[in-house]
């Protein structure tokens, strides 16, 4: 998808700090960390958002979550717990329009998000 970014992350072609390089899926760390471990996990095919995800119904989304959990367990985060949140559009604060999960862990954080 041309102008998108996490394409261009998916590509090589836009730096980020990657930390799971798989066939299908990426995982990098987020450039402005809301937490001590804040990673981005992302299909390398396009879907606007986890919605598109699901209506494929190829697998990816249940590929997605499962990186979700071994970035969790790999930094650490899973005993304590975790937050996986997937923003979807514009009152959810979506800004990048290809599909990511959040992984958010290492601190104790609220409920109900803001
Ligand atoms: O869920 P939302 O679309 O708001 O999340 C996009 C995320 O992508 C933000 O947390 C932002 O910090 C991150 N980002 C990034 N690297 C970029 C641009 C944005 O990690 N080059």
């Amino acid at each position: 998808m041309p102008d998108c970014l996490f394409c261009g992350i998916a590509a090589g072609q836009i730096p980020a700090t990657v930390v799971l390089d798989g066939k299908r899926i990426l995982a990098f760390r987020d450039i402005n960390p809301q937490a001590p471990t804040h990673v981005l996990v992302v299909p390398r095919d396009h879907f606007p958002n986890v919605a598109a995800l699901a209506a494929a119904g190829d697998g990816q989304l249940d590929e997605l979550v499962s990186t979700a959990r071994d970035i969790a367990v790999a930094e650490g985060i899973d005993a304590t717990g975790y937050r996986v949140v997937f923003n979807t559009g514009q009152d959810a604060g979506q800004t990048v329009e290809h599909v990511h999960a959040h992984v958010l862990g290492g601190r104790p954080m609220a409920w109900p998000p803001g």
